[in-house]
């Protein structure tokens, strides 16, 4: 058995196509760009491609990004500032601070700042709790893109054994709720949890968020599962996920790639967060 692989780049394609016509039909209408400003601190070469892949996606469907490159010394006040301009601002749609912040900024407080009605990457607390409490308003654009992508392949979710490999803040836990969302029943393992190994194997459905190359091994698997690859490692020169991807994909029904599966549907699904922010007004 070889799995079908999930091409989140084509997936998240037609998502930002879909996207442009919606704002070129609204621009048309007379409503102006979506605006979404980007605070990039320091020059973290990975956060570098991160903002840069945003801003592109930006220019791609019609959505104004602000840039905002500001030094690695940028003080605590200094940052705060910036936000509480931005939140009052009203050309300003969608407000995205890049992780991670220089260890002298307290990240928590900064992103308890953000208007949550412009947190378009969904890690307000007020917007977490949301999702936790079944009514998602902002939604964290990874775990929200890996729902659009298993929509977009007719995978079934509701009723289905999930198990996430990662618990962290915005990217694990807002993935276990969103499969409980879908209907679910979700074991989400972390640093602390024992055997991990056998959860995964009764698992339907694995999403790996750990941050460890290949972690998850192909003869964790259960044959037919589906297996989702959030992980971007760079080991030397390459992007390595953390499932095994050469033996999972021998058992997994569907896989995603790495690069090429998660990633593309991130970015995509921030467009469309910050085209919802938009319409919470206009
Ligand atoms: P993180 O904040 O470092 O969290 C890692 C999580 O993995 C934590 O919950 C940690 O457990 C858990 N963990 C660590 N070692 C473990 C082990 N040996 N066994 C089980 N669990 C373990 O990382 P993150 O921000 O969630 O990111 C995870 C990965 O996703 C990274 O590779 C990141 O680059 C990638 N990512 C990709 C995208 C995308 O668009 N594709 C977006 C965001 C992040 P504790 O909670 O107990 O510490």
């Amino acid at each position: 058995m070889t799995a079908q692989l999930i091409n989140g780049k084509d997936i998240a394609n037609n998502l930002l196509e879909e996207l442009k016509e919606e704002i070129t039909k609204r621009l048309q209408a007379g409503i102006r760009h979506p605006a979404l400003a980007v605070i990039l601190i320091g020059d973290d070469p990975a956060s570098t491609v991160y903002v840069n892949n945003k801003r592109k996606a930006c220019e791609k469907i019609g959505i104004k990004s602000l840039f905002y490159d500001l030094p690695a010394s940028t003080s605590q006040a200094e940052l705060e500032s910036l936000i509480s301009d931005l939140n009052n601002d009203e050309n300003v749609d969608g407000i995205l601070v890049q992780s991670p912040l220089p260890d002298l900024l307290d990240e928590d407080r900064i992103l308890e700042l953000i208007s949550p009605n412009k947190d378009v990457d969904g890690f307000h607390p007020i917007n977490l709790g949301l999702l936790a409490m079944r009514q998602p308003k902002f939604r964290s654009c990874t775990p929200y893109g890996v729902i659009k992508m298993l929509k977009a392949m007719n995978i079934e979710v509701s009723g289905k054994d999930a198990v996430v490999v990662g618990a962290s803040n915005h990217v694990g836990r807002p993935m276990a709720f969103e499969l409980l969302l879908a209907g679910a029943t979700v074991t989400q393992c972390h640093s602390k949890t024992q055997n991990i190994q056998d959860k995964v194997n009764n698992a339907d459905i694995v999403v790996a968020a750990v941050g460890r190359p290949e972690m998850v091994k192909g003869s964790w698997i259960k044959k037919g599962a589906v297996v989702i690859d959030i992980g971007i490692n760079r080991v030397g020169d390459k992007l390595i996920g953390d499932v095994e991807f050469t033996e999972a994909v021998k058992v997994a029904s569907y896989i995603t790639p790495v690069p090429g599966g998660v990633g593309p549907m991130t970015v995509a699904t921030l467009m469309s967060n910050t085209l919802d922010a938009q319409k919470l007004y206009l």
